[in-house]
């Protein structure tokens, strides 16, 4: 392990070393099966008792109450674009089954990228109508960029809508809600409409900050989702929270004139299967056991979110003292920056260049921004250290010293 970089890629990203060494013992022999557990049947009892202990350490550690239950699945949070609109849809026609498709709607609060691409995704599909409860480019600095959490009094909700969307943590622009509830930053749970089933049809993108810390108001979405590719594991694997009423008989509602929802997509015929309705992401699964299991002798989400929370007031802070040197520049305005990822410009000619390859030569890796931001992206993820996370603070600080 010691040619390993330090690994601030935003996803894939840095697994802890510990969880690397295990994996490799259970990829040759899984629980003294004689045999790797990328080879071994996913109904064996050795790999249901895995799914069982994924789930609890999901469930102990993110206090799910009763009410939701946690699935696995695959197609990453873009197949889960597709599927939350499928199965809200679905569960709305059952609630609503003489609406049009033009009085159906779905709202969707627009804070980056990726929120972005899962408007594009609900308009494609159809079925309803999408409205954009906020567009926060509107309420930016150039009127352009994805640069902060607009002020609550620009979000507009419908009455009685299908499902309301938002993106936790934007991963490309370093944009997250914020989690004390106070903050002009937090999301604007008191706005939203009851609805006429009483429960919210709220939906949560949770793919770069899952188990980070503890999810506000968790027990109130009826759909949390993530990739494990940034906190938990590797790609492959999708974890859903949902809550029952939500896990509805999608060909009921087919029957009523929805869009059909292919099986592998239809949240009852996963939970119902205790997600083995086909073969699972093994491999990923049993790495992101080993990630959870970690955790939760560490501590679980309360011991996560102080260590985030401290690394992310370590760069943060630096990152105001080089823009008072005038050495960088933050993306995202104070107070909406995310713990996960820190994103921000290096200013001067070939600035951004050099700041690269000095983190490279000292040991310090994939700090490159997105390619459709640019800049620089430090992401945080709960495998950086905090003694990693004061090596690329020491670093920022040289840098700053010798270009100011
Ligand atoms: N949502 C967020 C917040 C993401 O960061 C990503 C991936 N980086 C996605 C959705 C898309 O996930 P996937 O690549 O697993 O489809």
């Amino acid at each position: 392990t010691d040619a390993r970089s330090v690994n601030f890629g935003a996803g894939p990203s840095a697994l802890p070393d510990s969880v690397l060494q295990e994996a490799c013992k259970g990829l040759l022999n899984f629980k003294g099966t004689g045999i790797g557990v990328a080879e071994i049947s996913h109904r064996s009892k050795e790999f249901t008792s895995l799914v069982a202990e994924l789930e609890n350490n999901i469930r102990t550690q993110l206090d799910v109450p009763p009410t939701h239950k946690i699935i696995f699945t695959q197609g990453g949070g873009t197949g889960q674009f597709s599927a939350v609109v499928l199965n809200m849809l679905a569960r709305h026609r059952l609630l609503h089954p003489d609406l049009s498709d033009e009085q159906r709607v779905m709202d969707y609060v627009i804070t980056g990228s990726w929120s972005k691409k899962a408007l594009e995704e609900a308009k494609r599909l159809g079925g309803a109508s999408v409205h954009v409860a906020v567009d926060a480019r509107e309420y930016s600095k150039d009127s352009r960029s994805f640069d902060g959490i607009p002020a609550h009094e620009h979000f507009d909700f419908s009455a009685d809508p299908a499902l309301i969307y938002y993106c936790e943590n934007e991963t490309v622009d370093g944009v997250q809600f914020s989690n004390d509830g106070q903050s002009p930053a937090s999301f604007p749970f008191h706005l939203l409409p009851p609805g006429s089933s009483g429960l919210w049809p709220l939906v949560a993108d949770y793919s770069s900050s899952f188990m980070s810390r503890k999810i506000p108001r968790l027990a109130d979405h009826a759909v949390i989702y993530a990739g494990a590719q940034k906190n938990i594991g590797p790609a492959g694997l999708t974890i859903l929270i949902v809550r029952q009423d939500c896990i509805v008989d999608v060909d009921a509602a087919a029957k009523l004139g929805a869009v059909p929802v292919p099986i592998t997509l239809s949240y009852k015929a996963i939970a119902d299967a205790s997600s083995l309705y086909n073969t699972p992401s093994t491999l990923p699964m049993y790495i992101a056991s080993l990630v959870l299991e970690r955790s939760r002798n560490l501590g679980g989400t309360e011991y996560f979110e102080s260590l985030n929370r401290k690394k992310a007031q370590k760069v943060y802070s630096m990152l105001k003292e080089g823009e008072a040197k005038g050495v960088y520049r933050p993306k995202v305005r104070e107070g909406s920056g995310s713990w996960m990822n820190v994103v921000f410009d290096v200013l001067g000619d070939n600035a951004e260049a050099k700041f690269l390859a000095g983190a490279e030569a000292k040991g310090m890796t994939a700090l490159k921004g997105h390619r459709s931001v640019g800049g620089i992206r430090i992401s945080l993820y709960n495998a950086i250290t905090e003694e990693q996370t004061d090596k690329l603070v020491a670093y920022m600080k040289e840098f700053i010293s010798q270009n100011a």
